[in-house]
Formats: structure tokens, sequence, C-alpha cells
């Protein structure tokens, strides 16, 4: 197929029009067919962790699904309530949360652009402690202790970022840059 179509169809479906069709265009286009979203097993008893966990880690690439697990099991161990509540972004899902506040209504919730978040690379996720009734503790101490344990696991924890402290956010550290990330992508490398 030519480049310029594929660049037609990657300006359709609101991802960068490089021309080149990687993975992000095979993700936006599947997210179209409505065949993107991993699936849930069939039943859910046979699921680890909690549903809404579930569903996020099925997001990961499968080096951050395997860390997240091992992170979640530790923290569940040590008696904490948390929940994995956010995962992988696709560029076009990142690029709506951009516009509120900005073309979109609502307030501003994130600076990154597409491609701009470790969320958009599947390899980061964000957590939550809920206490017995089910409230979200943003403020609890466990919330860091839940990032100490991803520390421990040498894993990134957004609570130790200068400048924009982000304790809900939990990565693999990459040893490269967003922008490498971003090139990788382009050329239809992995990530992670
Ligand atoms: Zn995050």
């Amino acid at each position: 197929m030519s480049k310029s179509l594929w660049k037609k169809i990657q300006a359709f479906i609101g991802v960068a029009t490089d021309g080149i069709p990687g993975p992000i265009t095979a993700r936006a286009i599947a997210d179209r067919l409505g065949i993107g979203t991993p699936q849930l097993p069939a039943k859910p008893e046979t699921l680890e962790f909690d549903p809404r966990s579930e569903k996020s880690l099925a997001t990961l690439v499968p080096n951050a699904q395997r860390k997240a697990r091992e992170w979640l099991r530790k923290c569940r161990e040590a008696g904490i309530n948390v929940k994995i509540i956010c995962g992988t972004r696709s560029y076009e899902e990142q690029a709506a949360l951009h516009a509120k506040g900005r073309t979109k209504p609502g307030k501003k919730v994130t600076k990154a652009r597409p491609g701009y978040s470790w969320h958009n690379f599947g390899v980061a996720w964000d957590f939550v402690v809920f206490d017995k009734n089910g409230q979200p503790l943003w403020d609890s101490p466990l919330m860091d202790r839940c990032g100490r344990i991803g520390e421990d696991l040498g894993l990134e924890w957004g609570g130790n970022w200068k400048g924009l402290v982000d304790k809900p956010h939990l990565q693999l550290a990459m040893g490269i840059t967003l922008a490498e990330a971003r090139e990788r992508v382009k050329d239809g490398r992995t990530v992670a």
C-alpha cells in the first residue's frame, strides 16, 4: 500500500501521519473497528486480582504486565487494598485527554500530548489505595508504601520525580527518553 494512502488512513484515525503503519497505527485501527480492547477471560473467578486491575493489566506490554502483577501481589501480601486504575492509553485516547481544558470543556488533566506520556507505550500504570468502604485514599501514607514496594522491584515511581510529583504512577525503568520511544514506535520497533 502506498505511503500517501497510509497517511490518509492515519489522519482519519487521528494518529501521527508518518505514512508508516506501525503498532500505534495498528492499535488505533483496531480501536476503530472495536476489536482493540483486550478481552477479559470468560470466567471472572479465574482472575488473579479484581476486575478493574485485571482490565488495566491486560493493556500493558508483557514485560510491564509481569512486573505489575509481581508488584500488586507484594502490595496485597502487605495487606494493602490497592488497585491498578489505569494502564495503557492509545495516542488517540491521550489526544482526547489532552484536549480537556483546551479545545474541549473541563479542567486540564494532563500536560502530555500523544507520545509524551509513558502510558502511551504500554509500560506505565496508575494505582490508588482504597478504604473498607471503597473510597480512594489518594493522600494515604500507604500510597508511598506501594510506591516504595515498586522501587524495591526496580520500578520507577512517580512519587520520586523532581518537579511534577505523581504518586499514583509506576512504570518500568526504561533507560531511554520519550523521544527515543516515539522514534522506535515510528520505526515499528518495540519499546520494552
Ligand atoms: Zn501515570
